[in-house]
């Protein structure tokens, strides 16, 4: 980590204020070896970005700002362009002045590519993630397990699963201790489906995420970014995030111009990175834990 160039971050983000897009989200293939419930993303087109079009992804995209990049897909993991795979696009990065370099990975593949947080999606204990993501969760946690970098578990909450939320962090507490869970919720990016929350749900989930928090277990959301998602007042959509995937570039997510999505929007870690912006002192520790 470039400590002055971290700092210059800051200033930027929080004093000045500057608006521009800070975090990178940047979909370097839709291929993916799994099918999850939620997903229409996945197995698309079956592209890949060649490594010539990820550099002039990351080259642009700082020069107008970015700073932090998150490698998404489909399954980071299944890059490739000829011998490259993703160490190699994670070592780009930091090459062209990144300063933090994430990886989104649903987990069934060996986890070792050294990129400074690898997030791994898991939606539950074993029988609930195999109904939503067709994988048994616990090859993921093992493979999270015997991942010696830096890493974190994304749980998606949906009317499946909000009711195991519990007995979930008391098995990351188990078996992958250190470890922490970041909490989103279902978002209604096709339309409302059977695993978007009712608000009763929703509410009921925020509650038994932040008891949890408060008795200890591994919960990455701040207890203002878990009130946040329950009233939706922070703001958002933002210009601080930017997705680009082979279609186009889209401004916070490619649902920008779908205003009734954004109101629902479940994506905590926008709720977290603006709170922080705020001075939200748990936000700030939830961001600095992952940066
Ligand atoms: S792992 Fe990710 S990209 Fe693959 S199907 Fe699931 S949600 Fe979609
Ligand atoms: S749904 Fe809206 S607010 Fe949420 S990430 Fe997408 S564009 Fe941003």
């Amino acid at each position: 980590m470039n400590m002055m160039e971290f700092l210059r971050l800051g200033v930027d983000f929080a004093i000045l204020r500057r608006e521009r897009p800070y975090v990178l989200g940047l979909s370097i293939t839709d291929i993916c070896n799994l099918s999850c419930r939620h997903c229409r993303v996945a197995n698309d087109r079956r592209e890949m970005m060649s490594y010539d079009e990820v550099r002039d992804h990351l080259e642009s995209n700082w020069r107008r700002g970015a700073r932090v990049v998150y490698y998404e897909g489909g399954e980071p993991y299944l890059w490739r362009d000829r011998r490259r795979r993703l160490p190699e696009l994670i070592a780009l990065a930091r090459q062209v002045g990144y300063l933090s370099v994430h990886v989104y990975t649903n987990g069934t593949r060996p986890i070792n590519a050294p990129a400074d947080f690898t997030w791994v999606s898991i939606d539950g204990p074993d029988d609930i993630n195999l109904a939503l993501r067709g994988v048994s969760a616990d090859s993921v946690i093992a493979n999270a397990a015997a991942f010696g970098g830096r890493c974190g578990i994304v749980f998606t909450v949906n009317t499946i699963n909000c009711g195991v939320i519990e007995p979930f962090l008391q098995l990351v507490r188990t078996r992958l201790p250190a470890r922490r869970v970041m909490f989103f919720f279902h978002t209604p990016y096709y339309g409302v489906d059977e695993l978007c929350l009712s608000a009763e749900q929703k509410f009921g989930a925020i509650d038994t995420i932040a008891a949890c928090k408060q008795a200890g277990l591994p919960v990455m959301n701040s207890q203002a970014g878990l009130q946040a998602m329950r009233t939706g007042d922070y703001p958002h959509p933002t210009k601080l995030y930017k997705v680009v995937d082979r279609s186009g570039d889209y401004q916070c997510c490619r649902s920008i111009s779908q205003p009734e999505v954004c109101r629902q929007c479940g994506y905590s870690s926008c709720a977290e990175i603006m709170l922080a912006r705020n001075f939200r002192p748990g936000a700030i520790r939830s961001i600095l834990h992952t940066w």
